[in-house]
């Protein structure tokens, strides 16, 4: 007996020792990819240098973080500034680059597949994600919020039951919180944020759902609608590279590092975050 509980505390002591060792790092250790043979596509300096141009996974439908200009055809919000000083960078040119859409689903296969060097996309880090890709330090802090037409009975987390029905974008972490927040409610999942709005202007649903930064961004381009509550997760966003690629991650850090430390993050803070709406 004494002998059977000694060793499940050593099992448990082991379980607990590879859950943490996985799930902060993701390096070496345990589930990840073997990293070996998985820097080819996804590139390193040397191959993003002799291709002359970075390839960026950005969103073309969040307004402040990216979003594209359906005139002029122009992409723009804090995530794509930050992808140009990532470009200055490494090739020394903000232009020697080139954005290609991604939404919270395609992004992690697009990585994978080597069609983008990074993802550059209001990416949350996650425990989860990390066994796919790694990601480079905290560039931006959000919050998961609501969404609601205003005038609405919901005015935060409190306000939702199981008999509510919200809106959000596949492959988000909005999507899976929402349903450990709220047992049982009902979420209505669209391929992208454009197409959730639209769902929530069509009163398809009770509310959006998704990180409040984003949230500002669709209340600015619709009076008719507001964010309510506090947020009530931590979003933290990273830049993900494929796993194993620790010299892009490099480059990226010492990118923020350097825009931290010479007052440009700042400025484009304030370009983009600024402007949203009173928070
Ligand atoms: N930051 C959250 C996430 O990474 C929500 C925003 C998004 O869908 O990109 O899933």
């Amino acid at each position: 007996m004494k002998k059977s509980w000694k060793w499940l505390s050593v099992m448990m002591v082991a379980a607990l020792f590879i859950l943490a060792g996985c799930g902060s790092n993701g390096n070496n250790a345990g589930s990840g990819n073997s990293g070996s043979g998985s820097e080819s596509s996804g590139g390193g300096i040397a191959a993003i240098k002799e291709r002359g141009k970075l390839l960026v996974g950005v969103k073309y439908d969040t307004k402040l973080f990216g979003l594209k200009d359906p005139s002029s055809g122009q992409v723009e919000g804090f995530d794509i500034d930050i992808s140009k000083a990532i470009a200055k960078h490494i090739l020394g040119d903000e232009n020697a680059i080139e954005l290609k859409e991604v939404t919270s689903k395609t992004r992690i296969p697009m990585l994978n597949n080597g069609e983008i060097d990074m993802v550059v996309a209001t990416m949350t880090i996650t425990e989860e994600r990390k066994k796919e890709v790694d990601f480079s330090d905290v560039y931006f802090q959000a919050g998961q919020s609501l969404l609601v037409k205003k005038g609405s009975p919901i005015t935060g987390l409190e306000s939702l039951t199981k008999d509510s029905k919200v809106l959000g974008s596949k492959g988000s972490t909005s999507v899976k919180n929402i349903k450990e927040k709220v047992p049982g409610i009902t979420v209505l999942e669209f391929d992208n944020y454009q197409d959730a709005f639209n769902a929530l202007k069509a009163g398809k649903g009770d509310a959006l759902t998704t990180d409040d930064a984003i949230l500002y961004g669709m209340a600015a381009q619709d009076a008719g609608y507001e964010v309510v509550g506090k947020p009530f997760t931590d979003e933290p966003y990273g830049i993900a590279v494929q796993k194993g690629n620790s010299e892009v991650v490099k480059a990226i850090n010492d990118t923020l590092a350097e825009l931290k430390s010479n007052g440009e993050y700042d400025k484009i803070y304030e370009k983009w975050i600024g402007k949203a709406p009173a928070q």
